[in-house]
């Protein structure tokens, strides 16, 4: 099976309280915009103080929503999720929000992130007679909130995060609000907005504009925050840990249209691209990017590189995941199907080639062979982080070790491998100056250094395919 060389996000979650507004249509069109973090599966659940109402389905937001589910989701809570999950597990019982009963009223829960000890909480739920129904880290955290016993919800949630150990913004939608929740090492973002009427939460700022809600602030490492009838509360859940927000959120995830850590995405990336050229210039006529990921980082190419910016690709907005058979025809059949050629504008051409990313590198042999087969005279690819080595066991699907190209061979063996002229990563120091970061980012993925004691038998679990098997994600 082909697996394409995209890097896949765990989730986008949202919520919203707001008396007199239709919730659920703002609910929709606010995952529409968070759709690129999640597109094998979507939900909502609402709730008008008394029941919950809910529908979730497998596909795109706009597959999964229609006028007459929409009219069903009555209330004005609401919680909603869009989900990437691994092939195997794309199932609709594991489509969130989830959904259950309990004394206090409806309780359910979208999740964003990837909890290390899911397996030993699991099993601890399991001894205690609490029977689930997925595989998913997501349902052990909806569970630990329904039995962490008395107290209000706050406490509740609190009793949850001194257990739960890994990557978590939540939305948790009650019988009379909705709360946002990020874990202490502030690992995947979450954001507070306000509308008329009330007042919102979202894994990115790009969803509040869609739905005409403006930016309060950014949730941090620990926080709870209460979004009711009578606006919004920010308590600390948890002391804050060693900070460790997802580099890959800046470099290749988040919308560029969103605002991250307060800067804009766009921004934070063209940044990385002028700290490439600044560490790996090349002599070339043109910058071409990988479309769409790489299109700012190589406008920051080119813009110090004084090199002019030129398309040289297109890609097909339709096409999703594609997965064929790894011949090295059918590999550039797949190739080919996302992107194509702009051959009069590469023609006789030096090109500096730029990504965000190359994570097993079956993607670039094929794109430089492209660039090539058009008239491009010689492609140098840049990259705009470091090597990845390292895999992610904090809600991104990247590949297990022995997948990971740079794990496994030199920056010069990758080059032969793809078959450029000259192949140039972003350094570590370079990509944490461009982000403005000392520490407080989380770059395991490129160093090996996680935020948690205990990934080095994941690592082991992983590469046997046990890791992914135990958290069914
Ligand atoms: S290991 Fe990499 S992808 Fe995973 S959270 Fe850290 S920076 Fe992000």
């Amino acid at each position: 099976m082909y697996v394409d060389d995209d890097l896949h996000e765990e989730c986008g979650v949202f919520g919203i309280c707001a008396s007199g507004r239709a919730v659920a249509r703002l609910a929709f069109f606010g995952l529409y915009a968070l759709q690129h973090r999640g597109q094998e599966g979507a939900g909502i659940v609402t709730c008008d103080g008394r029941v919950a109402h809910m529908h979730k389905g497998m596909g795109l937001v706009s597959q999964v929503f229609n006028e007459e589910n929409l009219q069903y989701l009555q209330g004005h809570l609401a919680i909603g999720h869009t989900r990437y999950s691994t092939t195997g597990s794309s199932k609709l019982r594991n489509a969130q929000p989830y959904l259950v009963e309990t004394l206090d009223g409806p309780l359910a829960l979208g999740h964003n992130g990837n909890l290390i000890n899911a397996p030993q909480l699991r099993r601890e739920l399991l001894e205690r007679g609490v029977g689930l129904q997925t595989s998913t880290d997501s349902e052990v955290i909806l569970h630990l909130l329904a039995g962490a016993g008395g107290g209000d919800w706050v406490t509740r949630i609190r009793i949850m995060m001194a257990k739960a150990e890994g990557a978590y913004s939540l939305v948790i939608l009650t019988r009379d609000a909705v709360y946002g929740v990020r874990d202490p090492w502030g690992l995947r973002p979450l954001v507070l907005g306000r509308l008329e009427g009330g007042h919102v939460l979202a894994s990115e700022s790009c969803a509040f504009a869609t739905i005409g809600a403006e930016m309060v602030e950014e949730i941090k490492p620990g926080e709870i925050v209460r979004i009711d009838a009578d606006g919004y509360e920010i308590v600390q859940g948890a002391p804050p840990q060693r900070l460790a927000f997802c580099t890959f959120e800046q470099i290749y995830f988040a919308r560029p249209d969103s605002l991250l850590d307060g800067r804009l995405v766009h921004e934070v990336r063209q940044k990385l691209g002028r700290q490439l050229a600044k560490e790996a210039p090349v002599k070339a006529d043109i910058v071409v990017p990988v479309p769409d990921s790489g299109t700012p980082h190589a406008i920051g190419y080119a813009q110090k590189s004084k090199i002019p910016y030129s398309e040289g690709l297109i890609k097909s907005r339709y096409i999703g995941r594609t997965f064929i058979q790894p011949t090295d025809e059918l590999r550039k059949i797949g190739v080919a199907m996302k992107f194509n050629p702009l051959p009069d504008n590469l023609k006789g051409k030096r090109v500096v080639l730029v990504d965000d990313s190359i994570v097993r590198g079956n993607t670039s042999g094929p794109l430089v062979q492209m660039l090539r087969d058009a008239g491009a005279k010689e492609v140098h690819v840049r990259v705009a982080c470091p090597p990845i080595k390292w895999p992610c066991f904090m809600g991104v699907d990247m590949a297990s070790q022995s997948e990971l190209i740079a794990a496994n061979q030199s920056v010069d063996e990758i080059c032969e491998h793809i078959g450029a002229n000259s192949l140039a990563y972003l350094s570590i120091d370079g990509m944490m100056k461009a982000l403005k970061a000392k520490d407080g980012y989380c770059n395991a993925c490129f160093t090996g250094d996680y935020p948690f004691a205990t990934p080095i038998p994941l690592i082991e679990l992983q590469d046997k395919g046990i890791f992914q098997q135990a958290l069914g994600d």
